[in-house]
Parts: structure tokens; C-alpha cells; sequence
């Protein structure tokens, strides 16, 4: 269903309905009060607004604004801010997501250049590009990631590129057109449980996107495969560790576990909040199951300290190679 604009009367009650269809429980079902665990400061640094001027000034959108995310004071306040190309309209109507559905506008051909001259200014080591799903193109917007790559690559040699993707479905071909580009990590958001897809994620298939993901790391083993869920949207404990041996039976490298948080009363409600032990659990668990790479934590997202995540992933990596090498002979014996 795509909706013409979000001011619109028929707007409305197109989200009534879809809720209905989406059998998303209405506001008052549940509230639940948010936890201190999860209360952050209001974005007030210079840094923040220095990050703010220069999104606007190069006409970006991110990711950091058009889904409220809490983590938004921090990040930015570092010049971290995960840009959101192919414009700001998706063509799918995810139940968590506050991101806008509708028509989208046409792709803006200079979006690459100026994503690469924001990665310039804002000297960054690390950068994460994510999209809204564009279901109306051909190519699920895969050339435009892959121009976007190749010029930060241009500008900002040193940068290393992580890309949040689409899942391509019915897409056919166009993901090797992103590996082909070599980001240094690709990431695809499972989301949350195969049992809550058709509430949560209705658009999208549970196997589509762990295969997408294996398919990355056969055609080319040397990029980073990530990977996350939000925990809080109803699921069970043991429904959360199959997802993890799913992941690693998919080979990838890097899993994130964060809280979900409703953003308006549209959206799916929070079930529970997870406490930081739970969490702690999670982690725990993830590293003896193999992962190279874990992050759980109430405010864990996707992009969340991805830069720094990145370097420990990197290390580790190394580390395990090294390890697996054959100890050198010992001429003495
Ligand atoms: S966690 Fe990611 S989406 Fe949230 S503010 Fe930081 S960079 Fe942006």
C-alpha cells in the first residue's frame, strides 16, 4: 500500500487500516513506562550542531532523525551520523519503523558526491550508509549504494565504508552489483524473530534475509557480515538464541541486540523492556556461540559505536587467523 502524504486526512485512516491489517494492538492496549536504563540527554553539544548544519548544508538525510533514534546526542556530538540515501519515502510500512512510506522521489544523482564530500568534512574513519527500501526501482536502489561506495572511496581513501542494506527481494542480481563495490561491512537488520514477521515485518521473508547475508560472505569472504534484532517486540528467549544460531549457521560475523522503542503510538508497542542483565546474558551467549563481533545492550543499534565495533571486529579476525596459523618448528628437537 503506498500513501501520498503523511498530512493527508486519507493518511490517517490508511495507517487505521493498516494497523488493523497488520493486527498492530492500538495505543491504549499498553503503556509502559520507559526505564531509567534507557533515558538519555537531550542533544545540546556543539558537536551536534556542527553534524545538523553540515546534513543540511549537503542536503543528507539520516537515519538518526527519520527513525528518532535515542542514541542521536552522542553520536552526533562526534560527527557520527548514519545517512540514509536513496531519499527519505520507503515503499514498505515496517510496524517499528518510523521512517515515511510512501511515493518516493526520483533518486537524486548527486547524492553520492555529496554523501562523499559530508565523509570528507566530517573526517570520519568509519561510515555507515543505510537506504530506505526502494521496492519501485529495478535494481532496489543496488547502483546507487555501489556509485556511493566507489566515490567515499575517491574522497576519503582511509574511510572505512559500512553499508545497511535492503534485503533486494525480488531483486535478482543486484546484490552482487553491492558486494561487487567492497564495503568493508555489510550489514542487513534481520529485525526480530521469524515468528513475528508478518506483524512486524510484513514485506519482508525471515530466510530471504539470512540468505542474502550467507550469499554476501560466499561471494566474497573478506567483507564483515552484520547483523541485529530489536528484542522487547514480544518475543521468547529461546526464540533469540535460535536467531543467533541462524546467524552463525549463515556465517555472519557480527551480531546487535538492542531494545526495541515504540515511536508513536502507531507502532507496535513495547512488550517488555529487557533488563541490562538479560542483555548481559545475550552477550555472553553470542561470544561462546562464535561470532567475531557482539553488541547487546539496551541502546544498542545497528550503527551504534560502529566505527569502534569495527576496529575490535578487525582485530579479532586477525587474531583467530593468526591462531589457526601452524606454531613454527623447533630446529632443538
Ligand atoms: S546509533 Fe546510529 S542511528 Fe542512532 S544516532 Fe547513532 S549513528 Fe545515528
Amino acid at each position: 500500500m503506498y500513501i501520498a502524504s503523511r498530512n493527508s486526512r486519507s493518511l490517517q485512516f490508511c495507517e487505521i487500516v493498516m494497523a488493523d491489517l497488520l493486527d498492530i494492538p492500538q495505543p491504549a492496549d499498553k503503556k509502559l513506562p520507559k526505564p531509567d536504563w534507557l533515558r538519555v540527554r537531550a542533544p545540546v553539544s556543539q558537536g551536534y550542531k556542527d553534524t545538523h548544519a553540515l546534513m543540511r548544508q549537503q542536503s543528507l538525510h539520516t537515519v538518526c532523525e527519520e527513525a528518532a533514534c535515542p542514541n542521536i546526542g552522542e553520536c552526533w556530538s562526534k560527527g557520527h551520523a548514519t545517512v540514509m540515501i536513496l531519499g527519505d519515502t520507503c515503499t514498505r510500512a515496517c510496524a517499528f519503523c518510523n521512517i515515511k512510506t510512501g511515493v518516493p522521489n526520483k533518486v537524486d544523482p548527486e547524492e553520492p558526491h555529496n554523501l562523499a564530500v559530508a565523509v570528507g568534512k566530517l573526517g570520519l574513519k568509519h561510515v555507515v550508509i543505510t537506504s530506505v527500501d526502494r521496492d519501485d526501482l529495478e535494481d532496489g536502489g543496488a547502483n546507487h549504494f555501489a556509485r556511493s561506495i566507489e566515490y567515499i572511496r575517491t574522497t576519503a581513501p582511509d574511510t572505512t565504508i559500512e553499508i545497511l542494506t535492503p534485503d533486494f527481494r525480488r531483486k535478482d542480481g543486484n546484490l552482487e552489483i553491492v558486494v561487487k563495490a567492497r564495503p568493508d561491512v555489510f550489514n542487513h537488520n534481520i529485525e526480530t524473530v521469524p515468528r513475528l514477521y508478518q506483524r512486524i515485518r510484513p514485506g519482508a521473508r525471515y530466510f530471504h534475509s539470512l540468505n542474502l547475508l550467507k550469499k554476501v560472505k560466499e561471494i566474497d569472504p573478506s567483507i564483515f557480515t552484520k547483523s541485529g534484532i530489536m528484542v522487547g517486540l514480544g518475543e521468547t528467549k529461546e526464540e533469540v538464541l535460535q536467531v543467533m544460531d541462524d546467524f552463525r549457521s549463515a556465517d555472519i560475523d557480527f551480531i546487535t541486540i538492542g531494545q526495541y522503542l515504540q515511536p508513536t503510538p502507531r507502532h507496535a508497542p513495547v512488550d517488555r523492556y529487557v533488563t541490562p542483565d538479560e542483555f548481559r546474558y545475550y552477550e555472553r551467549v553470542a561470544w561462546t556461540k562464535g561470532f567475531t563481533m557482539v553488541s547487546a545492550s539496551p541502546l544498542t543499534r545497528s550503527s551504534y559505536h560502529a566505527d569502534a565495533d569495527f576496529a575490535r571486529m578487525r582485530d579479532e579476525r586477525a587474531r583467530r587467523l593468526a591462531a589457526q596459523q601452524p606454531a613454527p618448528a623447533n630446529d632443538n628437537c
